[in-house]
Formats: C-alpha cells, sequence, structure tokens
C-alpha cells in the first residue's frame, strides 16, 4: 500500500512557521522538539508560561506500562538529558511499599502490564526495602521493585525540553494563546492570537485540558473533562539510597535536595470546571497525602509540609490519550493524555511528529487513541459521568461508575 502524502508541506509564507504548535505544556515542546530535529520549523503559542499547567505541576513520574507509547517511552528517557542537552532528573525504576496483603494483591495488574512490556519485577523483604529506603523503617512486610519506569523533575525537564526547542530554532511565545484558526478548503491556514495570526502548515492542538474548547472552534469533538490533583513537598530529610517510592495509595519520589513530593491517584482528583484561573491546594487531601507519606515512610512522620499545590488533569471519557489527526481539518493533529502526558512525553512528541509529517506513527499503535471511538458520545457525557464541578467538591472517584 503506498505511503500517506505527508500532511507538512513546503515552508509556508512568513510571518508563521511550517508549524505552530498550540500549547507549551510538555506535550507541545516534546512535539516541536521532535518536529525541529526533523527539520520542521515550529512557533509555539503558550498562553502562559511554559509549564505553567499540569506539565510543571505534576509528580514527574513515568509507569504507564499498559500505553502502547510505554516501550519508546521507556527506551527514551536514560538518553533524554543527553539528546536535549540538559538535565531532567532522570531517575529509573519505581519501588512500591507493601504493609498490607490487600495492597499487594491490588499490585496484581500493574506486575502484569510491566511483565507484558518487557520489565521485570523483583518482590523485596522487608530487610531491602529499609536498605534502599531507610525512611520506610524496618516494619514493612516488604516491597515489589519495578525495574521500568522512573521520576524526573517536571519543572527542569519544562526547561529542558524549551532550551532545547530554542537550541534547534524553534520560537516560543508565551501569553500568546490562539483566539481561533482561519481555515480554507479544509486546512488551518492561521492561528489567530490577540498579537496577531500565524500563517502555518500544520497546526498541534496540544493545549491540555483546552484543547475541547479550541476544536469546538474547528466544529469537531474532543472530549476532554479537567479535574483538580493536588500534591505535597516535605521540608528536606537525608537522602535515600533510592528514591522513587510509591504505595499507600500515593506516588512521588525524593528530590535531589531530599524533599519527599507526593501526590494521589485517581481517588484523590477532584471534579472541577475547566480550567480558568489559578488552581489552588489546601483542600483535605493534603492533609490526607502527608497522613498517607507519614504511613508509607514512618521514619518521615515528623517532617514538615512547607509547599503544597494544584493542578488541572486533562480527563477523556475512557482516560486514555487522544492522539490523532481531526477528521474534517487535514493538516492538525490533537494530542490530549488523560493524566499519563509527563511520563509518555518523549514518545506522545515523536508520534505527533510522525502523525503530521508521514501521516502514520510508525513506532506505536495508536489505534486506542483515535478520536473516532468516541464517535457515539453524548454532548453530555460530562453530566452523564458526574464529572461537573459540585461543591463541596466531590472527589472523581466518588462521582465516577
Ligand atoms: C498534580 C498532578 C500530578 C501529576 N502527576 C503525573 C505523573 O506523575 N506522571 C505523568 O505522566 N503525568 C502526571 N500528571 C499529568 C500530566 O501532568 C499531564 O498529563 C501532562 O502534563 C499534560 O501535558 P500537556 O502539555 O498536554 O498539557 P498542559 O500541561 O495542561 O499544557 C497545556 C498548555 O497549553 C496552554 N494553553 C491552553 N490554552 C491555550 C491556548 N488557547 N493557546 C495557547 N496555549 C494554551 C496552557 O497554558 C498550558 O501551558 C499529573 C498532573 C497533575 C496536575
Amino acid at each position: 500500500m503506498a505511503a500517506p502524502a505527508p500532511r507538512v508541506r513546503s515552508r509556508c509564507a512568513a510571518p508563521g512557521a511550517e508549524v505552530v504548535v498550540v500549547g507549551g505544556g510538555v506535550i507541545g515542546l516534546s512535539a516541536a522538539w521532535w518536529l525541529l530535529r526533523n527539520g520542521i520549523k515550529v512557533i509555539v503559542l503558550e498562553a502562559g508560561a511554559i509549564g505553567s499547567e499540569a506539565s510543571g505541576r505534576n509528580g514527574g513520574g513515568s509507569a504507564a506500562f499498559h500505553s502502547p507509547l510505554f516501550p519508546e517511552a521507556e527506551a527514551l528517557w536514560p538518553q533524554m538529558d543527553e539528546l536535549l542537552g540538559y538535565p531532567t532528573e532522570f531517575r529509573p525504576g519505581r519501588l512500591k511499599i507493601i504493609r498490607t496483603e490487600a495492597q499487594l494483591s491490588a499490585l496484581k495488574s500493574s506486575i502484569d502490564a510491566a511483565q507484558h512490556v518487557g520489565c521485570s519485577v523483583e518482590q523485596l523483604d522487608a530487610r531491602q526495602v529499609a536498605e534502599l529506603v531507610p525512611l520506610a523503617g524496618a516494619d514493612a512486610l516488604g516491597g515489589v521493585y519495578f525495574h521500568g519506569g522512573g521520576h524526573m523533575n517536571p519543572l527542569r525537564t519544562l526547561q529542558a525540553y524549551a532550551w532545547a526547542v530554542e537550541d534547534l530554532g524553534g520560537r516560543i511565545l508565551q501569553r500568546t494563546g490562539a483566539t481561533g484558526f482561519r481555515v480554507r478548503s479544509g486546512r488551518i491556514v492561521e492561528v489567530e492570537t490577540a498579537c496577531g495570526s500565524f500563517a502555518c502548515d500544520a497546526v498541534v492542538l496540544a493545549a491540555g485540558p483546552n484543547v475541547g474548547s479550541l476544536a469546538a472552534q474547528l466544529d469537531e469533538i474532543v472530549p476532554v473533562a479537567s479535574a483538580r490533583a493536588e500534591m505535597v513537598l516535605t521540608e528536606p530529610l537525608p537522602p535515600m539510597p533510592f528514591t522513587n517510592v510509591d504505595g499507600n495509595g500515593i506516588y512521588g519520589r525524593q528530590t535531589l535536595r531530599g524533599n519527599l513530593a507526593y501526590g494521589g491517584g485517581p481517588h484523590e482528583w477532584l471534579a472541577s470546571a475547566p480550567a480558568a484561573g489559578l488552581p489552588k491546594s489546601g483542600s483535605p487531601l493534603i492533609r490526607s497525602i502527608a497522613k498517607r507519606v507519614a504511613e508509607l515512610l514512618p521514619l518521615a512522620s515528623h517532617a514538615r509540609v512547607i509547599r503544597s499545590w494544584a493542578g488541572f488533569i486533562e480527563c477523556t471519557p475512557d482516560g486514555r490519550p487522544i492522539i490523532d489527526r481531526l477528521a474534517s481539518i487535514d493538516n492538525a493533529v490533537v494530542a490530549t493524555m488523560s493524566s499519563v502526558g509527563f511520563g509518555l512525553s518523549p514518545a506522545a512528541g515523536r508520534a505527533i511528529m510522525e502523525l503530521l509529517r508521514d501521516g502514520r506513527c510508525d513506532f506505536a499503535d495508536l489505534g486506542s487513541f483515535s478520536l473516532s471511538r468516541f464517535a457515539d458520545l453524548g454532548g453530555d457525557w460530562r453530566e452523564e459521568r458526574g464529572w461537573v464541578a459540585a461543591t463541596p467538591p466531590r472527589t472523581i472517584y466518588e462521582l465516577n461508575v
């Protein structure tokens, strides 16, 4: 079968770029970097500051073993400091501490998913856990060590992507939000902003929870809801031999300086209005996460929480990413990662680049990321699932099936 025609054509007229990327989060920046590495000129339009939304506020973890993008992300992370030219603070592996038999059996699907993609998994006894993670003390039942996934520093990683984009000649325009599109013959020819319009041959919509409203301007439905998640940071503690420590319903890492940075799982996410304004932390979730850090790492229970923050997570109806071309617009790719975008970002950016350049992704099957899977979704899907802002806020877990 003949290869589909390239989606990116020759250089566009100035001012503009061959590709305009809307959104300067980790996905937009990774896509921009991959496009530039392949000789395609890019402008990134960012409504606020790069990484000012979820990409700069997340836990920095990679553990989406079940994702078709995971093997590529897993191969890329150890090389990213060298490829980008700047540090991400990548540290490989994840350790889940087990304190009850129920916690061990709840891990079965993660263990299966990790082993399915070739990551070995080791059971550790209490002594091995205490050696690797002294703050856990000696009374854990044991641990499960995943030789896969890892943790990065989100802020340094965002900065690394952004500097790497600029090093390759890409332009990043902050405080320059896309406000609309000029479409001619089924193609976006200009992206409009309050600072003027940018001509383009192709567009990447990587605006996190805002991709839905941007796509709506193009008469396309991209179903994304937004949920608020929170994290805590403790004062610095003595550095541990192993830093990527999960369990007790929370996940996180010890930073280079020694702080413990922790967040909760989907059961902690709060149904939220679409991202507008600054997400605030300070809910009872902060106390709950801090309490569970103390249970996970009892020898850290004296540590004070010195900072907390919140961010808006993009959530698709089935919890899987969307990376696809828009059906009615010939030259636009939409990418929204449904909560696992940071860890998958090196692979997601490459997938977006290949979709734009070649019309298909060669290294991973993106079939499960297609927009067409939502063809029968009603317009009121958020209400049907109860994913609407509530006062006082309820967790999506309480609201969801
Ligand atoms: C507290 C928290 C913890 C998390 N932990 C993890 C984790 O450990 N591992 C993991 O993989 N993922 C994690 N996530 C999810 C992860 O952060 C996201 O999946 C990822 O950052 C999404 O990246 P993005 O670039 O698609 O979106 P965003 O980070 O939301 O970036 C989109 C950008 O687009 C901009 N924008 C919006 N509208 C416009 C417009 N009209 N014009 C121009 N720009 C626009 C926004 O300002 C924003 O900067 C977490 C998220 C949160 C909030």
